[in-house]
Protein backbone atom coordinates (compact mmCIF):
# COMPACT_ATOMS: atom_id res chain seq x y z
CA UNK A 1 0.00 0.00 0.00
CA UNK A 2 1.60 3.49 -0.94
CA UNK A 3 1.87 6.07 1.87
CA UNK A 4 0.66 9.27 1.94
CA UNK A 5 2.62 11.92 0.16
CA UNK A 6 3.75 13.25 3.18
CA UNK A 7 5.44 10.63 4.92
CA UNK A 8 6.87 8.82 1.56
CA UNK A 9 8.78 12.02 0.83
CA UNK A 10 10.55 13.70 3.32
CA UNK A 11 9.85 17.76 3.63
CA UNK A 12 12.31 19.99 3.69
CA UNK A 13 12.11 22.61 6.80
CA UNK A 14 12.93 25.89 7.33
CA UNK A 15 15.49 27.25 9.54
CA UNK A 16 14.34 30.12 11.73
CA UNK A 17 15.84 31.28 15.09
CA UNK A 18 18.56 28.33 14.85
CA UNK A 19 16.00 25.80 14.37
CA UNK A 20 14.28 23.52 11.95
CA UNK A 21 11.22 24.81 11.60
CA UNK A 22 8.23 22.24 9.93
CA UNK A 23 6.19 24.36 6.68
CA UNK A 24 2.27 24.97 7.62
CA UNK A 25 0.67 25.41 4.14
CA UNK A 26 1.55 25.28 0.72
CA UNK A 27 4.03 22.61 -0.51
CA UNK A 28 5.80 21.90 -3.61
CA UNK A 29 7.62 18.87 -5.33
CA UNK A 30 11.82 17.96 -4.96
CA UNK A 31 12.77 16.05 -8.21
CA UNK A 32 15.63 14.04 -8.33
CA UNK A 33 16.27 15.01 -12.27
CA UNK A 34 18.19 11.60 -12.52
CA UNK A 35 15.14 9.84 -11.96
CA UNK A 36 12.30 11.86 -12.93
CA UNK A 37 10.71 11.11 -9.23
CA UNK A 38 9.38 13.22 -6.66
CA UNK A 39 12.37 12.57 -3.98
CA UNK A 40 10.90 15.46 -1.35
CA UNK A 41 8.74 17.84 -0.60
CA UNK A 42 9.47 21.27 0.47
CA UNK A 43 7.46 24.26 2.43
CA UNK A 44 6.41 27.41 0.55
CA UNK A 45 6.89 30.34 3.05
CA UNK A 46 3.82 32.92 3.62
CA UNK A 47 4.76 36.60 4.60
CA UNK A 48 3.45 35.41 7.52
CA UNK A 49 6.73 32.44 7.78
CA UNK A 50 9.05 35.42 6.44
CA UNK A 51 8.16 38.09 8.45
CA UNK A 52 8.97 35.59 11.73
CA UNK A 53 12.42 35.16 9.53
CA UNK A 54 12.46 38.44 9.51
CA UNK A 55 11.87 39.05 13.35
CA UNK A 56 14.03 36.50 14.58
CA UNK A 57 17.09 38.10 12.12
CA UNK A 58 15.92 41.59 13.47
CA UNK A 59 15.71 40.08 17.37
CA UNK A 60 19.63 38.82 16.51
CA UNK A 61 20.72 41.69 14.88
CA UNK A 62 21.78 44.00 17.93
CA UNK A 63 24.33 41.30 19.82
CA UNK A 64 25.48 40.51 16.20
CA UNK A 65 26.21 43.86 15.10
CA UNK A 66 28.24 44.32 18.31
CA UNK A 67 30.03 40.93 18.58
CA UNK A 68 33.88 42.31 17.46
CA UNK A 69 34.76 41.58 13.71
CA UNK A 70 37.49 38.91 15.47
CA UNK A 71 35.30 36.50 17.05
CA UNK A 72 32.74 36.90 14.07
CA UNK A 73 35.74 35.73 12.03
CA UNK A 74 36.55 32.72 14.28
CA UNK A 75 33.08 31.94 13.91
CA UNK A 76 33.39 32.07 10.25
CA UNK A 77 36.66 29.26 10.54
CA UNK A 78 34.54 27.25 12.58
CA UNK A 79 32.15 26.83 9.93
CA UNK A 80 35.19 26.77 6.92
CA UNK A 81 35.98 23.87 9.10
CA UNK A 82 32.86 22.15 8.81
CA UNK A 83 32.31 23.15 5.59
CA UNK A 84 35.02 21.55 4.12
CA UNK A 85 34.45 18.39 5.99
CA UNK A 86 30.96 17.89 4.42
CA UNK A 87 31.85 18.95 1.03
CA UNK A 88 30.97 15.41 -0.16
CA UNK A 89 27.89 15.48 1.87
CA UNK A 90 26.44 18.68 0.24
CA UNK A 91 27.67 17.93 -3.06
CA UNK A 92 25.39 14.66 -3.05
CA UNK A 93 22.28 16.88 -2.03
CA UNK A 94 23.36 19.00 -5.22
CA UNK A 95 23.49 16.09 -7.28
CA UNK A 96 20.05 14.61 -6.15
CA UNK A 97 18.02 17.74 -6.58
CA UNK A 98 19.65 19.68 -9.46
CA UNK A 99 21.60 16.20 -11.59
CA UNK A 100 24.80 17.69 -12.30
CA UNK A 101 27.73 15.24 -11.80
CA UNK A 102 29.42 14.54 -8.57
CA UNK A 103 32.71 16.11 -9.39
CA UNK A 104 31.21 19.03 -10.97
CA UNK A 105 28.57 19.75 -7.75
CA UNK A 106 31.99 19.25 -5.83
CA UNK A 107 33.89 22.04 -7.65
CA UNK A 108 30.68 24.48 -7.63
CA UNK A 109 30.95 23.79 -3.17
CA UNK A 110 34.55 24.51 -3.57
CA UNK A 111 33.94 28.08 -5.19
CA UNK A 112 31.41 28.72 -2.85
CA UNK A 113 33.84 27.53 0.63
CA UNK A 114 36.33 30.09 -0.94
CA UNK A 115 33.81 33.22 -0.41
CA UNK A 116 33.85 31.79 3.13
CA UNK A 117 37.87 31.51 3.45
CA UNK A 118 37.71 35.20 2.40
CA UNK A 119 35.00 36.27 4.61
CA UNK A 120 37.23 34.78 7.44
CA UNK A 121 39.71 38.15 6.40
CA UNK A 122 36.82 40.20 7.72
CA UNK A 123 38.90 42.21 10.44
CA UNK A 124 40.97 43.42 7.89
CA UNK A 125 38.13 44.44 4.99
CA UNK A 126 36.13 46.68 7.56
CA UNK A 127 39.17 49.22 8.82
CA UNK A 128 38.07 52.17 7.99
CA UNK A 129 40.19 55.32 6.94
CA UNK A 130 41.76 58.47 9.36
CA UNK A 131 43.48 61.51 8.19
CA UNK A 132 45.00 63.26 11.42
CA UNK A 133 44.37 66.92 11.42
CA UNK A 134 42.30 68.00 8.72
CA UNK A 135 42.21 71.48 10.11
CA UNK A 136 43.95 72.51 13.49
CA UNK A 137 42.93 70.11 16.25
CA UNK A 138 40.39 67.77 13.85
CA UNK A 139 40.51 64.49 13.09
CA UNK A 140 38.78 62.67 10.41
CA UNK A 141 37.97 58.93 10.45
CA UNK A 142 35.54 56.69 8.55
CA UNK A 143 33.49 54.04 9.91
CA UNK A 144 32.22 50.68 7.98
CA UNK A 145 28.89 49.08 9.45
CA UNK A 146 26.44 46.64 8.61
CA UNK A 147 23.08 47.46 7.03
CA UNK A 148 20.85 44.99 9.73
CA UNK A 149 18.81 42.21 7.94
CA UNK A 150 19.61 41.41 4.62
CA UNK A 151 18.11 39.00 1.85
CA UNK A 152 19.48 36.74 -0.36
CA UNK A 153 17.38 35.31 -3.24
CA UNK A 154 19.21 32.06 -5.21
CA UNK A 155 18.81 30.41 -8.51
CA UNK A 156 18.71 26.57 -8.89
CA UNK A 157 21.36 25.99 -10.62
CA UNK A 158 24.57 26.48 -7.82
CA UNK A 159 22.60 25.50 -4.56
CA UNK A 160 25.47 25.81 -2.60
CA UNK A 161 27.45 28.26 -4.02
CA UNK A 162 25.35 31.08 -5.07
CA UNK A 163 23.71 31.51 -1.49
CA UNK A 164 27.45 31.01 0.06
CA UNK A 165 28.20 34.39 -2.59
CA UNK A 166 26.02 36.25 -0.25
CA UNK A 167 25.50 35.25 3.51
CA UNK A 168 28.79 34.90 4.38
CA UNK A 169 30.32 38.12 3.39
CA UNK A 170 26.63 39.80 4.87
CA UNK A 171 27.34 37.59 8.30
CA UNK A 172 30.77 38.27 8.58
CA UNK A 173 30.24 42.44 7.82
CA UNK A 174 27.79 42.14 11.04
CA UNK A 175 24.75 41.71 9.87
CA UNK A 176 22.40 38.74 10.04
CA UNK A 177 20.57 37.25 6.68
CA UNK A 178 17.30 35.15 5.62
CA UNK A 179 18.10 33.45 2.46
CA UNK A 180 15.66 32.63 0.01
CA UNK A 181 17.00 29.41 -2.18
CA UNK A 182 15.38 28.24 -5.35
CA UNK A 183 12.11 25.74 -4.37
CA UNK A 184 13.80 22.93 -6.40
CA UNK A 185 16.79 22.61 -4.79
CA UNK A 186 16.10 23.48 -1.24
CA UNK A 187 18.18 21.10 1.31
CA UNK A 188 21.91 22.55 0.33
CA UNK A 189 21.19 25.63 2.20
CA UNK A 190 19.32 23.77 5.14
CA UNK A 191 22.13 22.16 5.72
CA UNK A 192 24.54 25.21 5.76
CA UNK A 193 22.45 26.43 8.24
CA UNK A 194 22.99 23.92 10.67
CA UNK A 195 26.64 23.87 10.11
CA UNK A 196 26.73 27.02 10.82
CA UNK A 197 24.88 27.03 14.20
CA UNK A 198 27.46 24.13 14.86
CA UNK A 199 30.23 26.57 14.27
CA UNK A 200 28.56 28.91 17.26
CA UNK A 201 26.38 31.60 15.01
CA UNK A 202 24.02 32.48 17.72
CA UNK A 203 20.23 31.76 16.77
CA UNK A 204 18.91 34.28 14.46
CA UNK A 205 21.79 35.37 12.87
CA UNK A 206 20.69 33.19 9.75
CA UNK A 207 17.89 31.94 8.74
CA UNK A 208 16.50 29.80 5.98
CA UNK A 209 12.74 30.17 4.41
CA UNK A 210 11.72 28.61 0.98
CA UNK A 211 9.18 29.40 -1.57
CA UNK A 212 7.99 30.97 -4.91
CA UNK A 213 6.73 34.32 -5.77
CA UNK A 214 4.73 34.95 -2.63
CA UNK A 215 7.89 34.55 -0.19
CA UNK A 216 9.66 36.51 -2.78
CA UNK A 217 7.25 39.45 -2.75
CA UNK A 218 6.87 38.68 1.14
CA UNK A 219 10.57 40.01 1.64
CA UNK A 220 10.87 42.93 -1.30
CA UNK A 221 8.38 44.68 0.63
CA UNK A 222 8.74 43.83 4.21
CA UNK A 223 9.91 47.20 6.16
CA UNK A 224 12.54 45.34 8.37
CA UNK A 225 14.89 44.11 5.21
CA UNK A 226 17.51 46.92 4.71
CA UNK A 227 19.67 44.81 1.46
CA UNK A 228 18.44 42.18 -0.80
CA UNK A 229 20.73 40.09 -3.12
CA UNK A 230 19.34 38.37 -6.19
CA UNK A 231 21.08 35.95 -8.73
CA UNK A 232 18.18 34.70 -11.14
CA UNK A 233 16.58 35.06 -14.75
CA UNK A 234 16.62 38.81 -16.09
CA UNK A 235 12.91 39.37 -15.91
CA UNK A 236 12.59 38.27 -12.03
CA UNK A 237 16.30 40.50 -11.58
CA UNK A 238 14.71 43.54 -13.00
CA UNK A 239 11.33 43.07 -10.74
CA UNK A 240 13.84 43.03 -7.55
CA UNK A 241 15.57 45.59 -9.01
CA UNK A 242 12.57 47.58 -9.65
CA UNK A 243 10.82 46.94 -6.10
CA UNK A 244 13.62 47.19 -4.19
CA UNK A 245 14.19 50.95 -5.71
CA UNK A 246 10.14 50.73 -4.83
CA UNK A 247 10.67 50.25 -1.09
CA UNK A 248 13.63 51.90 -0.91
CA UNK A 249 16.02 49.14 -0.11
CA UNK A 250 19.21 48.43 -1.31
CA UNK A 251 19.56 46.13 -4.49
CA UNK A 252 21.87 44.07 -6.03
CA UNK A 253 20.09 41.64 -8.76
CA UNK A 254 22.03 39.30 -10.99
CA UNK A 255 20.19 38.57 -14.32
CA UNK A 256 20.39 35.83 -17.52
CA UNK A 257 23.37 35.71 -19.85
CA UNK A 258 24.19 35.03 -23.13
CA UNK A 259 28.38 34.18 -23.18
CA UNK A 260 29.41 34.39 -26.30
CA UNK A 261 33.46 32.63 -27.01
CA UNK A 262 35.16 34.70 -29.94
CA UNK A 263 38.13 32.45 -31.32
CA UNK A 264 40.45 33.96 -33.72
CA UNK A 265 42.35 31.69 -36.37
CA UNK A 266 45.77 32.22 -34.80
CA UNK A 267 44.52 30.17 -31.81
CA UNK A 268 45.15 26.61 -31.27
CA UNK A 269 41.97 25.25 -32.12
CA UNK A 270 42.10 21.93 -30.08
CA UNK A 271 42.51 23.31 -27.38
CA UNK A 272 39.74 26.23 -27.70
CA UNK A 273 37.82 23.16 -28.80
CA UNK A 274 38.15 21.31 -25.74
CA UNK A 275 37.66 24.15 -23.49
CA UNK A 276 34.88 25.41 -25.22
CA UNK A 277 32.84 21.82 -24.63
CA UNK A 278 33.25 21.89 -21.04
CA UNK A 279 32.13 25.55 -20.82
CA UNK A 280 29.19 24.68 -23.13
CA UNK A 281 27.69 21.20 -22.06
CA UNK A 282 29.24 21.03 -18.66
CA UNK A 283 26.31 20.95 -15.88
CA UNK A 284 24.06 20.44 -18.83
CA UNK A 285 24.36 24.13 -20.06
CA UNK A 286 22.62 25.36 -17.12
CA UNK A 287 25.65 27.98 -15.86
CA UNK A 288 25.05 31.87 -16.09
CA UNK A 289 28.56 31.58 -16.98
CA UNK A 290 28.41 28.77 -19.59
CA UNK A 291 29.17 29.67 -23.28
CA UNK A 292 26.39 29.22 -25.05
CA UNK A 293 27.40 31.35 -28.46
CA UNK A 294 30.67 30.54 -30.06
CA UNK A 295 31.82 33.82 -32.89
CA UNK A 296 34.45 31.73 -35.38
CA UNK A 297 36.54 33.92 -37.01
CA UNK A 298 37.56 33.19 -40.84
CA UNK A 299 39.36 30.59 -41.58
CA UNK A 300 38.88 29.50 -37.39
CA UNK A 301 35.59 28.38 -38.41
CA UNK A 302 35.41 25.22 -40.24
CA UNK A 303 38.18 23.42 -38.58
CA UNK A 304 36.51 24.75 -35.16
CA UNK A 305 33.24 23.43 -35.78
CA UNK A 306 34.41 19.46 -37.15
CA UNK A 307 36.32 20.13 -33.79
CA UNK A 308 32.99 20.92 -31.45
CA UNK A 309 31.05 17.96 -33.33
CA UNK A 310 33.57 15.73 -32.47
CA UNK A 311 33.79 16.54 -29.22
CA UNK A 312 29.53 17.06 -28.74
CA UNK A 313 28.93 13.46 -29.77
CA UNK A 314 31.67 12.07 -27.10
CA UNK A 315 29.97 13.07 -24.65
CA UNK A 316 28.58 11.03 -21.66
CA UNK A 317 25.41 11.42 -20.59
CA UNK A 318 23.92 10.10 -17.68
CA UNK A 319 22.62 10.04 -13.78
CA UNK A 320 25.65 12.46 -12.27
CA UNK A 321 25.85 9.75 -9.55
CA UNK A 322 27.32 7.84 -12.24
CA UNK A 323 31.31 7.06 -12.45
CA UNK A 324 33.06 9.18 -16.04
CA UNK A 325 29.43 10.92 -16.83
CA UNK A 326 30.58 14.22 -18.19
CA UNK A 327 26.34 15.31 -18.21
CA UNK A 328 23.93 14.77 -16.32
CA UNK A 329 19.90 15.97 -16.65
CA UNK A 330 18.30 19.42 -16.64
CA UNK A 331 16.89 20.29 -13.81
CA UNK A 332 13.05 19.82 -14.61
CA UNK A 333 10.81 17.72 -17.11
CA UNK A 334 9.49 21.51 -17.78
CA UNK A 335 12.31 23.23 -18.38
CA UNK A 336 14.10 19.79 -20.42
CA UNK A 337 11.00 20.42 -22.82
CA UNK A 338 11.76 24.58 -23.36
CA UNK A 339 15.27 23.61 -24.44
CA UNK A 340 13.92 20.91 -27.08
CA UNK A 341 11.66 23.28 -28.06
CA UNK A 342 14.27 26.24 -28.95
CA UNK A 343 16.30 23.13 -31.15
CA UNK A 344 13.01 23.18 -33.12
CA UNK A 345 12.30 26.61 -33.32
CA UNK A 346 16.36 26.95 -34.71
CA UNK A 347 15.48 24.67 -37.15
CA UNK A 348 12.63 26.53 -38.39
CA UNK A 349 14.71 29.46 -38.62
CA UNK A 350 16.81 28.27 -41.04
CA UNK A 351 20.51 27.54 -38.70
CA UNK A 352 22.62 24.43 -39.82
CA UNK A 353 21.39 21.48 -37.20
CA UNK A 354 25.10 19.35 -37.04
CA UNK A 355 23.78 17.88 -33.45
CA UNK A 356 20.29 16.84 -32.04
CA UNK A 357 19.88 16.40 -28.54
CA UNK A 358 16.47 15.22 -29.15
CA UNK A 359 17.88 11.86 -30.99
CA UNK A 360 20.46 10.77 -28.88
CA UNK A 361 20.53 7.38 -26.66
CA UNK A 362 19.34 8.87 -23.67
CA UNK A 363 18.72 6.84 -20.10
CA UNK A 364 15.05 5.96 -19.89
CA UNK A 365 13.70 8.27 -17.21
CA UNK A 366 14.88 11.39 -15.83
CA UNK A 367 14.68 14.48 -17.68
CA UNK A 368 17.65 13.90 -19.94
CA UNK A 369 18.67 15.75 -23.36
CA UNK A 370 21.57 15.13 -25.52
CA UNK A 371 24.07 18.20 -26.84
CA UNK A 372 23.38 20.12 -29.81
CA UNK A 373 24.92 22.02 -31.99
CA UNK A 374 24.09 24.09 -34.59
CA UNK A 375 25.70 26.22 -37.14
CA UNK A 376 25.38 29.39 -39.32
CA UNK A 377 23.05 30.95 -36.58
CA UNK A 378 22.21 34.39 -37.56
CA UNK A 379 21.79 37.25 -34.86
CA UNK A 380 18.30 37.96 -35.40
CA UNK A 381 17.43 34.04 -34.70
CA UNK A 382 15.56 33.17 -30.84
CA UNK A 383 18.37 30.77 -30.29
CA UNK A 384 20.61 33.04 -30.74
CA UNK A 385 18.89 35.97 -28.90
CA UNK A 386 17.57 34.24 -25.91
CA UNK A 387 19.32 32.63 -22.63
CA UNK A 388 18.40 28.64 -23.60
CA UNK A 389 20.13 28.05 -20.15
CA UNK A 390 20.95 24.27 -21.39
CA UNK A 391 23.08 21.49 -23.10
CA UNK A 392 22.59 23.88 -26.65
CA UNK A 393 25.60 25.64 -28.55
CA UNK A 394 25.50 28.08 -31.48
CA UNK A 395 27.83 29.16 -33.89
CA UNK A 396 28.25 32.60 -35.35
CA UNK A 397 30.65 33.47 -38.06
CA UNK A 398 32.46 36.47 -38.46
CA UNK A 399 35.02 37.89 -40.40
CA UNK A 400 37.60 39.59 -38.48
CA UNK A 401 37.92 40.66 -34.93
CA UNK A 402 36.17 43.94 -34.95
CA UNK A 403 32.87 42.14 -36.60
CA UNK A 404 32.97 39.47 -33.62
CA UNK A 405 33.45 42.38 -30.91
CA UNK A 406 30.30 44.84 -32.30
CA UNK A 407 28.50 41.43 -32.14
CA UNK A 408 29.48 40.48 -28.58
CA UNK A 409 29.02 44.54 -28.01
CA UNK A 410 25.34 44.79 -29.53
CA UNK A 411 23.88 41.70 -27.31
CA UNK A 412 21.85 43.27 -24.39
CA UNK A 413 23.70 40.45 -22.19
CA UNK A 414 26.78 40.93 -20.55
CA UNK A 415 27.54 38.50 -17.83
CA UNK A 416 30.76 36.72 -19.16
CA UNK A 417 32.96 36.31 -22.42
CA UNK A 418 35.98 35.00 -23.70
CA UNK A 419 38.64 35.19 -26.00
CA UNK A 420 40.82 32.74 -27.38
CA UNK A 421 44.10 33.90 -29.58
CA UNK A 422 47.94 33.88 -29.13
CA UNK A 423 47.85 37.43 -30.48
CA UNK A 424 48.78 39.12 -27.48
CA UNK A 425 47.47 42.45 -28.92
CA UNK A 426 44.47 40.93 -30.53
CA UNK A 427 43.43 39.97 -26.35
CA UNK A 428 44.87 42.86 -25.15
CA UNK A 429 42.26 44.93 -27.51
CA UNK A 430 38.97 42.21 -26.84
CA UNK A 431 39.99 43.26 -22.73
CA UNK A 432 39.63 46.82 -23.81
CA UNK A 433 36.74 46.88 -26.17
CA UNK A 434 34.33 44.21 -24.99
CA UNK A 435 31.45 45.66 -22.54
CA UNK A 436 30.90 42.75 -20.52
CA UNK A 437 31.88 42.61 -17.03
CA UNK A 438 34.08 38.98 -16.58
CA UNK A 439 36.87 38.36 -19.50
CA UNK A 440 38.64 34.83 -20.03
CA UNK A 441 41.65 35.52 -22.09
CA UNK A 442 41.86 31.80 -23.66
CA UNK A 443 40.23 30.71 -19.92
CA UNK A 444 36.38 29.89 -21.01
CA UNK A 445 34.55 30.64 -17.85
CA UNK A 446 36.37 33.51 -16.24
CA UNK A 447 34.35 33.66 -12.82
CA UNK A 448 36.76 35.83 -10.63
CA UNK A 449 37.48 34.31 -7.54
CA UNK A 450 36.16 35.01 -4.03
CA UNK A 451 38.61 37.99 -3.25
CA UNK A 452 37.67 39.59 -6.44
CA UNK A 453 34.17 40.28 -7.14
CA UNK A 454 31.64 38.52 -9.52
CA UNK A 455 28.91 40.55 -11.86
CA UNK A 456 28.05 41.16 -15.37
CA UNK A 457 27.34 44.47 -16.96
CA UNK A 458 23.79 45.56 -18.77
CA UNK A 459 20.78 43.40 -18.37
CA UNK A 460 22.87 40.67 -16.39
CA UNK A 461 23.00 43.11 -13.37
CA UNK A 462 20.80 45.75 -11.99
CA UNK A 463 22.54 47.71 -9.37
CA UNK A 464 26.02 48.85 -8.81
CA UNK A 465 27.60 46.25 -6.88
CA UNK A 466 29.21 43.18 -7.78
CA UNK A 467 29.25 39.94 -5.72
CA UNK A 468 31.52 38.96 -2.61
CA UNK A 469 35.38 40.31 -2.92
CA UNK A 470 35.37 44.10 -1.51
CA UNK A 471 32.33 44.93 -3.69
CA UNK A 472 30.74 42.57 -1.43
CA UNK A 473 32.00 43.91 1.63
CA UNK A 474 31.10 47.45 -0.08
CA UNK A 475 27.45 46.05 -0.15
CA UNK A 476 26.83 45.07 3.06
CA UNK A 477 28.51 48.05 5.15
CA UNK A 478 27.64 51.97 5.17
CA UNK A 479 30.49 54.35 5.46
CA UNK A 480 30.03 56.99 8.13
CA UNK A 481 32.27 59.57 8.18
CA UNK A 482 33.44 61.25 11.63
CA UNK A 483 34.59 64.62 12.00
CA UNK A 484 36.25 65.42 15.31
CA UNK A 485 37.56 67.59 17.81
CA UNK A 486 38.00 68.12 21.16
CA UNK A 487 37.66 71.48 22.95
CA UNK A 488 40.32 73.14 24.17
CA UNK A 489 41.77 76.59 25.31
CA UNK A 490 41.81 77.61 21.57
CA UNK A 491 38.08 76.67 20.54
CA UNK A 492 37.11 79.47 18.35
CA UNK A 493 33.69 81.31 19.37
CA UNK A 494 30.46 80.07 17.25
CA UNK A 495 30.74 80.41 13.38
CA UNK A 496 27.85 81.54 10.64
CA UNK A 497 29.91 81.25 7.63
CA UNK A 498 30.64 77.39 5.78
CA UNK A 499 33.53 75.98 7.91
CA UNK A 500 36.61 75.47 6.54
CA UNK A 501 39.03 73.47 8.31
CA UNK A 502 42.00 73.92 6.42
P1 LIG B 1 14.59 32.28 -11.64
O1 LIG B 1 14.71 33.73 -11.97
O2 LIG B 1 13.42 31.53 -12.18
O3 LIG B 1 14.54 32.07 -10.05
C1 LIG B 1 15.47 32.70 -9.20
C2 LIG B 1 14.81 32.92 -7.85
O4 LIG B 1 13.69 33.79 -8.02
C3 LIG B 1 14.30 31.66 -7.19
O5 LIG B 1 14.60 31.70 -5.82
C4 LIG B 1 12.80 31.69 -7.47
O6 LIG B 1 12.05 31.08 -6.45
C5 LIG B 1 12.50 33.17 -7.54
N1 LIG B 1 11.41 33.49 -8.46
C6 LIG B 1 11.05 32.78 -9.58
N2 LIG B 1 10.02 33.39 -10.19
C7 LIG B 1 9.71 34.48 -9.46
C8 LIG B 1 8.73 35.51 -9.60
N3 LIG B 1 7.86 35.53 -10.61
N4 LIG B 1 8.72 36.49 -8.67
C9 LIG B 1 9.59 36.49 -7.64
N5 LIG B 1 10.54 35.54 -7.48
C10 LIG B 1 10.60 34.55 -8.37
O7 LIG B 1 15.96 31.59 -12.06
P2 LIG B 1 16.32 30.04 -12.06
O8 LIG B 1 15.58 29.38 -13.16
O9 LIG B 1 16.24 29.49 -10.69
O10 LIG B 1 17.89 30.13 -12.42
C11 LIG B 1 18.37 30.24 -13.73
C12 LIG B 1 18.62 31.69 -14.09
O11 LIG B 1 19.53 32.26 -13.15
C13 LIG B 1 19.31 31.83 -15.45
O12 LIG B 1 18.73 32.92 -16.11
C14 LIG B 1 20.76 32.11 -15.09
O13 LIG B 1 21.50 32.81 -16.06
C15 LIG B 1 20.58 32.92 -13.85
N6 LIG B 1 21.80 32.93 -13.06
C16 LIG B 1 22.54 34.07 -13.07
C17 LIG B 1 23.72 34.12 -12.36
C18 LIG B 1 24.57 35.35 -12.38
O14 LIG B 1 25.50 35.40 -11.61
N7 LIG B 1 24.28 36.36 -13.17
C19 LIG B 1 24.14 33.00 -11.62
C20 LIG B 1 23.34 31.86 -11.62
C21 LIG B 1 22.17 31.83 -12.35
Amino acid sequence: MNKPAEIRHHTVPMWIGGKAVAPAGRTGDVFNPATGEVAKKVGYADAKTVDAAVKAAAAAFPGWRDTPPLRRARAMQKFLALMQASQEEIAQLIVEEHGKTLPDAMGSVQRGIEVVEFACGIPHLLKGEYSENVGTGVDTHTLRQPVGVCAGITPFNFPAMVPLWMFPVAIACGNTFVLKPSEKVPSASIRMAELFREAGLPDGVLNVVHGDKEAVDAILVHPGIAAVSFVGSTPIARHIYETCARTGKRVQALGGAKNHAVVLPDADLEFAADALTGAAYGSAGERCMAISAVVAVGAAGDPLVRLLEKKARAIKIGPGTADGIDMGPLVTAQHRDKVAGYIAQGVKEGAKLLLDGRTQALPKDGFFLGTTLFDHVKPEMKIYQDEIFGPVLVVLRKNSLEEAIALVNANPYANGTAIFTESGGAARRFENEIQVGMVGVNVPIPVPVAFYSFGGWKNSLFGDLHVHGVEGVKFYTRTKVITRRWPHQDTPAPGFNMPTLG
